[in-house]
């Protein structure tokens, strides 16, 4: 190891704090991990909810340099595209690539979060509490004070500086808020959701074609759904919290299944337990955090959703919260032990990425929800890929996102440039097979 080491504070053992730690252990520094839920590899959270996520480029990168991906992968399910499911039953395919290839995977959140803290903990320079939660930081000193959440006393954290991973309503987040010039907004869709199940089949089988991310779009809300190893798949229903379609608008079983016969019929015969799941699980928000500095001194980092809380819609918040680690990583081993300069180099590299898959998270709640059922958007799409599958050159702005690891900001940027050039020549156009691949070579080489 080249750097010196360091005694670090890590506030959240979720999905990027387990991770941070395993790339700082890795580099010879003490961590001490301080996560306010009790072990979850002791406790079944969630009722045994299985709860997944897509899992893409920028985190698969992560878990390569950690190591772990060989092993996360045994528990991963390949997703090479969407599936629509239409109201009159209508199934329609959408590759994510041109070669239908690439693919992104579901993986189940809490199997991906036990793995990384255990391999977390196979390090002996680290140290886990649980049931201890970040309860203060004092903004002259960056020291953090915690409380155990078992007998309610209080103590200060050993390290000398701190990552805090502590989630979209992080508790070091919300007193950094008290610096002068602090920055924050939190601005939450009218949409909420609601996680439901489509269990597997007699025999243990996949009910629907397990290698897709299947979508119910419906315009103003839409149903998801991501395959589990046990053949089952997690459904969730994207909808208003007020109005006449709404969360507050569906208040007895029969009005539910109506509701489910009505907008989901193919998706209604395979989800025996709708209306308990309806019931019994909870409704929560989305909410887009923003925020800036994402660093106090040399003392704290805000990392993951503490620093950028997003919208699940491009499947990027861990993704983007794992590239975080993987910048800090690289800053850490640039850095030569000046922590200063090295946490202002991450926010620095981070923060603009961070803006941009926000700002595309929140659009493509509108492409999936809405216009992946619009006759225009389905035209558009057939002509970017056969331009896709006759340039080499040309990629969409999914595909730099989720398939590649090249900076957010780029990637929306190139997106841009994609509606451009598609928009120009679609003029005309009766059948996508009909584009004239010279002129969009031209195009895209000009641009
Ligand atoms: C419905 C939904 C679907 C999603 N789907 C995807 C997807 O498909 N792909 C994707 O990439 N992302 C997805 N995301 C986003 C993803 O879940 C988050 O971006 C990711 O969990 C962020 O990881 P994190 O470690 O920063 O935060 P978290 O996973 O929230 O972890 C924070 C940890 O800190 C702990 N903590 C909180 N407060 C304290 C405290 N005061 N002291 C100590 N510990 C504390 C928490 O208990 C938790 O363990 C989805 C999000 C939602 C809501």
């Amino acid at each position: 190891m080249d750097n010196p080491k360091t005694t670090f504070n890590l506030v959240g053992a979720g999905l990027a704090g387990s991770l941070m730690t395993v790339y700082l252990a890795q580099k010879g520094h003490e961590v001490h991990v301080f996560e306010r839920r009790p072990d979850m590899r002791k406790n079944t959270l969630d009722g045994g909810r299985s709860i997944n996520l897509a899992l893409s480029a920028r985190g698969i990168k992560a878990l390569e340099e950690t190591g772990l991906l060989e092993d996360i992968m045994e528990i991963s399910i390949p997703m090479y595209g969407r599936i629509m499911h239409g109201k009159e039953g209508t199934i329609t395919h959408q590759s994510y690539s041109n070669d239908g290839k690439s693919c992104i995977y579901s993986v189940s959140r809490a199997e991906l979060n036990m793995r990384l803290m255990t391999l977390a903990e196979s390090h002996e320079n680290v140290h886990f509490q649980f049931d201890v939660a970040a309860d203060d930081v004092n903004l002259k000193t960056g020291e953090i004070t915690l409380k155990n959440l078992q007998d309610g006393s209080t103590f200060q954290a050993p390290g000398e500086r701190t990552i805090a991973a502590d989630g979209a309503f992080s508790a070091v987040r919300y007193a950094m808020q008290k610096m002068p010039r602090f920055d924050f907004s939190q601005d939450y869709l009218a949409h909420g959701y609601k996680e439901l199940t489509i269990p597997a089949g007699p025999n243990g089988e996949f009910q629907l074609d397990k290698n897709a991310l299947h979508i119910w779009p419906r315009g103003h809300f839409m149903m998801i759904a991501l395959p589990n190893m046990d053949g089952s798949f997690t459904c969730t229903l994207f909808f208003p919290f007020e109005g006449p379609q709404s969360f507050d608008a569906l208040n007895t079983r029969e009005e539910v299944q109506a509701f489910f016969e009505a907008e989901f019929p193919d998706a209604i015969p395979l989800m025996p337990t709708l209306l308990d799941d309806y019931f019994e699980n909870p409704t929560s928000s989305l909410v887009t955090i923003r925020c800036y500095p994402w660093i106090l001194a040399d003392k704290i980092a805000l990392l993951g959703d503490a620093s950028h809380a997003i919208v699940p819609f491009f499947g990027q918040g861990m993704n983007a919260a794992f590239e975080d680690c993987t910048v800090m990583a690289a800053c850490v081993d640039q850095g030569n032990d000046d922590w200063k300069a090295i946490f202002e180099d991450y926010q620095k590299q981070r923060k603009v990425h961070a803006d941009a898959i926000a700002n595309m998270a929140l659009e493509n709640f509108i492409e999936m929800r809405d216009k992946t059922a619009d006759e225009d958007f389905l035209f558009r799409k057939k002509v970017e890929h056969v331009i896709g599958r006759n340039i080499d050159a040309y990629k969409s702005r999914y595909e730099l996102v989720s398939f590649s690891t090249i900076p957010y900001a780029d990637a929306y940027r190139q997106g841009e440039r994609n509606m451009e050039i598609l928009a120009e020549l679609m003029e005309n156009l009766d059948h996508p097979d009909d584009v004239d691949i010279e002129r969009a070579k031209h195009m895209i080489v000009e641009q």
